[in-house]
């Protein structure tokens, strides 16, 4: 993992953006990584596109940092789109190249580390979830 993508993981992970409740939301899903323990909620305000996302939860750096770029990447995003950028964002993790991924790229280091694509992938997953209006927990276990 470069300096610069780690600097990143860790700034989102001390400051997470868009971190709490949402007022209005009218989708939320949860997610757990049994393996790490990371637990998180995803809210989403969703109309013709999301409006606004955020997350509640605790879990590791790489979890929250993931998180927290996730909301900030999927507002304005139509729930298609979101979509695509989530597949985007697998197959980083998963050791593709991931370009035009913005800050979300610094997430490809952990391709070296497969326990840890589950923490990435967390909230994606609730962020799936959410999308699809599934109100069940998610589980990286399941
Ligand atoms: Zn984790």
């Amino acid at each position: 993992m470069t300096d610069l993508y780690q600097q990143m993981i860790v700034d989102h992970a001390r400051r997470p953006r868009n971190f709490g409740p949402l007022d209005g939301a009218n989708r939320t899903a949860e997610g757990v990584n049994p393996l790490c323990g990371d637990e998180l909620k995803v809210h989403l305000r969703l109309s013709d596109a999301i409006e606004a996302a955020t997350f509640e939860g605790a879990g590791c750096a790489v979890c929250v940092a993931s998180a927290s770029m996730m909301t900030l990447a999927v507002t304005g995003l139509r729930a298609a789109d979101a979509a695509r950028l989530m597949q985007c964002v697998r197959e980083l993790v998963a050791g593709g190249d991931g370009k035009n991924l913005g800050e979300l790229e610094s997430l490809k280091g952990v391709a070296q580390y497969p326990a840890r694509r589950k923490c990435a992938l967390l909230a994606w997953r609730a962020l799936e979830a959410a999308l699809a209006g599934e109100l069940a927990k998610v589980s990286t276990e399941l």
